[in-house]
């Protein structure tokens, strides 16, 4: 093909119509490296037009239409991208026609659009809170509750505002006073996580940081939070600032590249406490791909599933959230959603077609610190 100026692509351009998707290939177009939202768009159009439906009459009528009317390609998606959220097949070709008799450039369908369609509900809000997983050391949350309650709690926020500094740290720094301010207050509205978070560490680190040169090494957390080798010292051995040394943290696991596990510092009284614990470090998260859960979040899962004869001993022990403990294909010839494995003393999620995938949201396990991925 020679070249192409700028006129001549226009020409090209306006003269597509409903025509060129007639035989509208997505592999095709995938191919030749057409951004994927387009050929969706494409797909959508060629089948109103052409895709094989009960509503035949009115596809004829469309499709004269949309011939007829010379509308452009971009308009006819424009069409199908505003009439997507209409429900009903009947209302959508009744509208559809409509769209199809406007005359004019794009910015006139879009007005007659306006015009034409039921302006959009918006869906009450219901009331619910989310919670974000962490980055750089923050985490975020967000929720709907009634309106009364928030006006309530905003007012309560805003007594004392400093008008001269920016008001949204302050709300968040007074909405955390509300809640309890540190960990450590033990009058707090808010008490921290149950079990309280582990700190996995592999031994030579542990060493390195004990002889003072281990300060800035980042430690993860069985919440999936981190701290610095200086807290580490601070909340496990007592050295450091107490505001720090308060900070929350129970315990902290030490790992030896062969020997495995080496020591759990103020360790558990019960076995199937112990055998959670143990699970959680192997696991710092739940190890679904993308899943934002810690360990701590989850529930202790029976790979082999117990009325299957699977026993509650640590080779068969996996931390998963609710969610994925109850997707988890606990068949292993079900093969439909997939499950959870155990790889190298370590579980990991395995794909409906058998391959072995990390959750990388977690960072590395104790097997991965010892032996490396
Ligand atoms: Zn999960």
């Amino acid at each position: 093909m020679g070249s192409v100026n700028f006129a001549e692509l226009l020409e090209s351009l306006a003269g597509l119509g409903v025509d060129v998707l007639a035989g509208f290939d997505r592999d095709a177009a995938l191919r030749v490296g057409l951004n994927p939202a387009r050929v969706r768009s494409w797909q959508r159009v060629h089948e109103v037009y052409f895709g094989a439906t009960k509503w035949t009459a009115q596809q004829r009528r469309a499709l004269e239409r949309a011939r007829g009317g010379g509308l452009s390609l971009h308009q006819l998606e424009y069409i199908e991208t505003r009439l997507s959220r209409i429900e009903d097949a009947r209302e959508r070709w009744e509208l559809r026609h409509q769209l199809l008799a406007v005359r004019g450039n794009f910015k006139a369908l879009q007005a007659a659009a306006r015009r034409i369609l039921p302006p959009a509900a918006p869906k009450p809000p219901r009331k619910k809170l989310s919670f974000t997983g962490s980055r750089d050391g923050m985490r975020g949350f967000t929720g709907w509750a009634p309106e009364r309650q928030v006006a309530d709690l905003e007012s309560a926020l805003r007594r004392g505002l400093d008008l001269d500094q920016p008001e949204a740290p302050q709300l968040m720094d007074a909405f955390l006073a509300l809640l309890g301010g540190t960990r450590a207050n033990a009058s707090a509205v808010v008490p921290p996580a149950a079990p309280r978070p582990i700190v996995l560490v592999p031994l030579d680190t542990h060493v390195d940081i004990l002889g003072g040169r281990g300060d800035d090494t980042l430690l993860r957390l069985t919440d999936g939070t981190t701290m610095t080798g200086a807290e580490y010292l601070a909340t496990i051995f007592g050295e450091g600032p107490a505001q720090v040394r308060a900070a929350g943290v129970g315990e902290a696991a030490l790992f030896h590249p062969q020997r495995g596990a080496v020591n759990l510092y103020r360790t558990q009284r019960y076995a199937n406490a112990k055998q959670r614990v143990l699970a959680s470090l192997t696991a710092p998260g739940c190890p679904v791909p993308g899943c934002r859960h810690g360990a701590d979040n989850c529930q202790i899962h029976h790979i082999t599933a117990w009325r299957h004869g699977g026993e509650t001993n640590l080779a068969n022990l996996a931390p998963l959230c609710r969610y994925h403990n109850r997707a988890n294909d606990d068949d292993p010839r079900a093969r439909s959603r997939g499950r959870v494995e155990m790889v190298r003393g370590a579980p990991r999620w395995v794909s409906p077609g058998g391959r072995a995938v990390a959750n990388p949201r977690h960072g590395p396990g104790a097997m991965e610190l010892l032996f490396g991925g």
